[in-house]
């Protein structure tokens, strides 16, 4: 069974008299242990999709089905439930906490959702391990490099061991070597967890590493040709 699922989404919003379409009956389906690139231009919605496939946005209309569960009817304490649980975000820019250490960021997570400091520490320094990072996790994320920087915000993400990873342009801020690295960091993490894994790109190098290539056109999410 999928483990997210978009049927028929609409999203527009307002501009100046009218409504800027920019899904239209969209549907998207990813499944455990997919890796799945999103390619578009800029504008084409992309971060949209993300947001409404991460519960961070309602659609117009449509539905969004998160491990099974129709996520439209839901309270928001229940969507906020699902998101904490089931979807790791990864941005373009970390947004790591600066006044933490980067083991810290990798911990509030798990703190948040109720788990032990002690094994929070645990996961934190193993995840930053496996990311090759946890040689710098009692730095602060202002001491680290882009890479690193990302590297930590990754761990952060799986942090609760979510089943859907989510990411925009994870390594559309690094230089192209540094982007290879920490994009062979993201891909054996979730490989190795059998997360599925929707990944915004225009980095066509790291697009053909992945499972599938999407691409959005007239407002529908459809295969990419070339
Ligand atoms: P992408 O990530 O592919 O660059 P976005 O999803 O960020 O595209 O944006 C798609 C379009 O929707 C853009 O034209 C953008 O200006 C517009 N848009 C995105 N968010 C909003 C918003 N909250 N209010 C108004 N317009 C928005
Ligand atoms: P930086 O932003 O400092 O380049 P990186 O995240 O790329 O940070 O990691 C630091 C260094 O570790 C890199 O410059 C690279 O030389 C090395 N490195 C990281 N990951 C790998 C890898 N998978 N294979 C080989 N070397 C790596």
């Amino acid at each position: 069974a999928p483990i997210l699922e978009l049927k028929g989404i609409e999203r527009s919003y307002s501009e100046g008299e009218g409504r800027l379409t920019i899904l239209k009956d969209a549907g998207f389906t990813l499944r455990p242990g997919e890796m799945v690139a999103l390619v578009a231009p800029s504008g084409a919605g992309k971060s949209t999709l993300l947001h409404l496939a991460g519960l961070l946005e309602a659609p117009d209309a449509g539905e969004v089905i998160v491990a099974g569960q129709a996520c439209g009817r839901l309270s928001d304490d229940a969507r906020t439930a699902i998101r904490r649980n089931e979807i790791g975000f990864v941005y373009q820019f970390h947004h790591l906490l600066p006044e933490f250490t980067a083991e810290e960021n990798v911990m509030i997570p798990q703190m948040v959702a109720g788990m032990d400091p002690a094994e929070a520490k645990t996961r934190a320094s193993q995840l930053l391990d496996y990311l090759r990072v946890g040689h710098r996790g009692s730095h602060r994320p202002a001491e680290l490099s882009g890479g690193e920087q990302q590297r930590v915000a990754i761990a952060r993400a799986v942090a609760n061991a979510p089943r859907v990873l989510l990411a925009d342009e994870p390594t559309g801020n690094l230089d192209p070597k540094t982007a290879g690295y920490v994009f062979d960091a993201l891909e054996a993490l979730v490989r190795q967890s059998g997360l599925a894994a929707l990944i915004a790109t225009h980095n066509h190098e790291l697009a053909a590493r992945m499972d599938r290539v999407v691409t959005l056109e007239g407002g529908k999410v459809t295969a990419w040709k070339r």
